[in-house]
């Protein structure tokens, strides 16, 4: 299949070539399109056929629910039930935004989107190109991330083209991705609320608004453990070929152990300022320690560009920090790193 690239600087300019991305998608048509978290794959999420065929280009398992996209909070009621008025003052607050809210799903929302599921994940995003399809298409959009299952979450149109191109009708090229880590979810369907996936919005900045929330035990097991888990593949998400380490500890002894251990065929993902340290061929800093949205906006096209050199292992530096943004930064990384971590 031809993919056709519309390249969209400008929403008034441009115009034309969202109408035609609205027009591939209310066609049945899978469309990548920019958001400000990741690239999402989009498609017209009432209709059946084109989301099961979201599952199949990404080679996503078909348990794994989609995220509907929308233009406006008053949507919301049209496809959610029982909503509760927390979920109004999330929207109010952070949408649009880097949050998703999953709440009982109406019967319009074929099963397809939720994996069967009587819930359904939605949110608004915060880009200008990513609304105006929403809008002239006219209807809700499913978009998961627009890369292979398992792959690191394209930031920016290129990478949406070396996992994709060929598979899908066009891919709508908006600049790179703000944020550059998946939303935030959070499951208003259950009390106490719960985060299942940290992102760009922050627990606390939640609670501000909700009061306490509960962050899933999952997410929380990644963090209480202080001894590396087994590698296991069933937790490796967010990857590139290579396989990822994790080096936690000061930069000195981070690089001492990767200058005596990494041989021939590692590369290094650091913080800014580290590169002069580590002995390595291929390095690349992806933000100053502190720097959490940095780190976010940098880490997966980070991991995509050493895994060009094709290494056998990508050590990378974690951010002491997991508060705030540095939570997400740090679950992202964990996972590409299927939970192994060397404490230096
Ligand atoms: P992606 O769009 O690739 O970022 O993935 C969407 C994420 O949302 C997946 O990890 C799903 O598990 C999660 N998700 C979507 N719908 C639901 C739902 N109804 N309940 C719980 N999690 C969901
Ligand atoms: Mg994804």
């Amino acid at each position: 299949m031809k993919t056709e690239l519309l390249l969209v600087k400008d929403i008034k300019k441009d115009a034309e070539k969202l109408a035609r991305a609205a027009e591939l998608i209310k066609g049945g048509q899978l469309v990548a399109l920019p958001t400000e978290t990741v690239y999402g794959l989009g498609a017209n999420a009432l209709d059946e056929a084109a989301v099961k065929r979201i599952y199949q280009v990404k080679g996503r398992p078909l348990d794994n629910p989609l995220i509907i996209h929308i233009a406006d909070a008053m949507q919301l009621r049209e496809y959610c039930r029982d909503v509760p008025p927390e979920a109004d003052w999330l929207a109010e607050r952070f949408w649009p935004g880097p949050l998703t809210m999953i709440l009982r799903k109406k019967s319009i929302i074929p099963d397809f989107v939720s994996a069967g599921l009587d819930t359904v994940a939605v949110r608004c995003p915060d880009h200008p190109v990513a609304l105006e399809i929403i809008r002239l298409a006219g209807v809700p959009i499913a978009a998961p991330s627009a890369n292979i299952s398992g792959s690191p979450s394209p930031t920016e149109a290129g990478h949406v083209v070396s996992d994709l191109g060929g598979k899908i009708r066009a891919i709508v090229d908006g600049g790179r991705c703000r944020v550059g880590l998946e939303s935030t979810i959070i499951d208003l369907s259950v009390k106490p609320f719960a985060i299942l996936r940290p992102g760009g919005i922050t627990p606390e900045q939640i609670e501000k608004v909700i009061g306490p929330v509960i962050l899933d035990s999952v997410l929380l097991s990644a963090f209480k453990e202080d001894k590396p888990r087994a590698p296991g593949m069933k937790y490796r998400h967010y990857a590139p070929r290579a396989q990822v380490v994790i080096l936690r500890g000061n930069t000195v002894d981070a690089a001492r152990y990767f200058n005596e251990n990494g041989g021939e065929n590692a590369a290094v993902l650091c913080f800014d300022g580290e590169e002069k340290f580590f002995d390595a061929g291929r390095i690349l800093a992806y933000g100053k320690e502190g720097d959490s949205a940095a780190q976010a906006r940098n880490l997966f096209s980070g991991l995509r560009e050493l895994d060009r050199g094709r290494p056998a292992v990508i050590y990378a530096r974690m951010p002491k920090e997991t508060k705030g943004v540095g939570l997400a930064v740090a679950n992202r990384l964990l996972k590409a790193a299927g939970f192994n971590v060397i404490e230096v």
